[in-house]
């Protein structure tokens, strides 16, 4: 199990926005809210949204996910062409924090996961990582 980290634990990480993040993800998981933005971001119904991009993550539960395509497994949002997300204001919470995993966001705990393989990474807080401009 990794370690639990608080807003407060420092962590070594950055981005420099390969977008490998966006094939090979698996499950990337929906809120309620994250439907009700990306719908309206993308000028559809929540309803229209969910039959589109989205599937059951086990079909027993409620919970959502986005779809992956083609050979990469890309995320359905990701715009191949200009080569970035193209929901990136309301992308859902998962892709904010990444390479953190929400692990219990209502107590703000994440742990960081190996996914991720920036060559500038840099020593910064939880907190820092979570605030800075995307
Ligand atoms: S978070 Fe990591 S994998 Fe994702 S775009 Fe940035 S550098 Fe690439
Ligand atoms: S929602 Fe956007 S940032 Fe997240 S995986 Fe899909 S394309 Fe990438």
């Amino acid at each position: 199990m990794p370690d639990i980290l608080t807003l407060k634990s420092k962590v070594k990480i950055g981005c420099d926005m390969c977008d490998t993040c966006c094939k090979y993800r698996g499950d990337i998981r929906l809120t309620i809210k994250n439907i009700h933005n990306i719908s309206r971001y993308l000028g559809i119904t929540p309803m229209e949204f969910i039959e589109k991009y989205t599937h059951k993550i086990d079909e027993n539960e409620p919970e959502l996910a986005l779809n992956s395509t083609g050979e990469y497994k890309e995320c359905i949002l990701y715009d191949s062409v200009k080569k970035r997300c193209s929901v990136h204001p309301v992308k859902p919470l998962q892709c904010v924090v990444f390479p953190l995993f929400p692990e219990d966001i209502k107590n703000d705990y994440f742990y960081l996961t190996d996914q991720c393989k920036c060559k500038n990474k840099k020593t910064i807080t939880v907190d820092e990582w979570l605030n800075r401009k995307q």
